[in-house]
C-alpha cells in the first residue's frame, strides 16, 4: 500500500422513492449514524466489501427502507427479496432475487459469490441455499415486517412507489465494492425481479468505480444501469456527466432513479432525478454530509 492510497471514501443510500414534502429526519439521523460508524471501520482499514455489506445489513435490518424487515408484500401477499453485492478487485458477484422470507438478503448475496461458482440465485433455489447455508429465515412474517418510514397503506399498492438501499465503499488498500438490497416496487407481481440483483444494471464494482442503483427497476434495466455508467467513467466522461447521462435516459423511458458512486480517486456523487433520495456520504478528505432532498446538511 502506498501512502498516496491510503484514503477512503463511502456513501450509502435509502432509496430513490421519497416523496416531496415528507420529513425523513429520523431516516436522515439513522444515515448519518450508520455512514460515522462506516468511516470509522473504514479509516481503521475495514474492507470494502465487508463495510457495503455491513451497511446494507444495517438497513435491512432497520426496517425504516423497503428492504429487509421494511420490505412490502408482492400482489400474491408474501415478500420477496432481491439483493446483489460485488468486489471490485476479484469482480467476484453474489445476488439473490426473488428470494422468500430471509432477514437479510444482502448476506445470503455474499453467501452466493463465497459459496457456489454462481452469481445470481433465483427463487426456489435461493431459499434451498439459504436454508442449506443456515441464513435466518423469517418464521413469523406478519409479525416481522414493519412499514418503512414515510410509508401509507395506501401506497403499498402503488407500483410507482419504492425504495431500496445500498452502499459503495473504497477502502484504504484501493479496492471498491457496491451492494443493494430491496423488498422491491410497491404493487409488484410474484416472481417480478428489478434492477437490483442484476450485476450490471442495479449494482457494480470493478478497479475504478463502484456503483448502487435505486429507482422504477425496468427503467434502470432498460437504461442499462450501473454498468453504463461503469463504462462512460472509464471512457474519460466525468463522474457527474456520466450518472447524469443514464439518469436522463431512465427519465426519457418514463421512470426515475438515483445513484450513488465512489472511485478509486474517492470521488463521491449521489444524484437522482426523482423527489428525492436518502442518502448520506463521507470520506477521508470530506465530511459527513446526509440529505434527502436537494440541500445537504
Ligand atoms: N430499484 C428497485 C426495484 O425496482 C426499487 C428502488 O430502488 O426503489 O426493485
Amino acid at each position: 500500500m502506498t501512502a498516496t492510497n491510503t484514503h477512503y471514501a463511502f456513501a450509502l443510500h435509502g432509496g430513490a422513492g421519497a416523496v416531496a414534502g415528507r420529513n425523513y429526519s429520523a431516516v436522515e439521523e439513522h444515515l448519518q449514524q450508520l455512514a460515522a460508524e462506516c468511516a470509522t471501520l473504514l479509516a481503521k482499514g475495514a474492507h470494502a466489501l465487508d463495510t457495503v455489506e455491513f451497511a446494507v445489513l444495517e438497513l435491512e435490518r432497520s426496517g425504516m427502507y423497503v428492504a429487509g424487515r421494511g420490505s412490502a408484500p408482492n400482489t400474491a401477499g408474501y415478500v420477496e427479496l432481491d439483493a446483489s453485492i460485488m468486489h471490485g478487485p476479484s469482480r467476484e458477484a453474489g445476488a439473490v432475487a426473488a428470494l422468500p422470507g430471509f432477514e437479510s438478503p444482502i448476506q445470503v448475496a455474499r453467501g452466493v459469490m463465497e459459496k457456489t461458482h454462481h452469481v445470481l440465485l433465483a427463487g426456489a433455489g435461493a431459499r434451498a441455499f439459504a436454508r442449506g447455508n443456515g441464513f435466518a429465515e423469517v418464521d413469523e412474517p406478519e409479525n416481522y415486517y414493519v412499514l418503512p418510514v414515510g410509508v401509507t397503506k395506501e401506497e403499498l399498492m402503488d407500483s410507482n412507489a419504492h425504495g431500496t438501499v445500498g452502499a459503495v465503499a473504497r477502502d484504504q488498500s484501493g479496492a471498491l465494492a457496491a451492494a443493494t438490497s430491496t423488498g422491491g416496487t410497491f404493487g409488484k407481481l410474484e416472481g417480478r425481479v428489478g434492477d437490483t440483483p442484476l450485476i450490471g444494471p442495479g449494482t457494480w464494482a470493478d478497479d475504478d468505480i463502484a456503483i448502487s442503483c435505486t429507482g422504477t427497476g425496468e427503467h434502470i434495466i432498460r437504461a442499462g444501469g450501473a454498468i453504463t455508467i461503469a463504462c462512460a467513467y472509464k471512457s474519460g466522461t466525468t463522474l457527474d456527466a456520466a450518472i447524469n447521462d443514464m439518469l436522463d435516459e431512465v427519465k426519457r423511458l418514463g421512470g426515475d432513479a438515483g445513484v450513488i458512486a465512489v472511485t478509486r480517486d474517492s470521488e463521491i456523487a449521489t444524484l437522482y432525478n426523482s423527489d428525492g433520495m436518502k442518502r448520506a456520504s463521507v470520506s477521508s478528505r470530506q465530511s459527513l454530509q446526509v440529505a434527502t432532498f436537494t440541500e445537504t446538511q
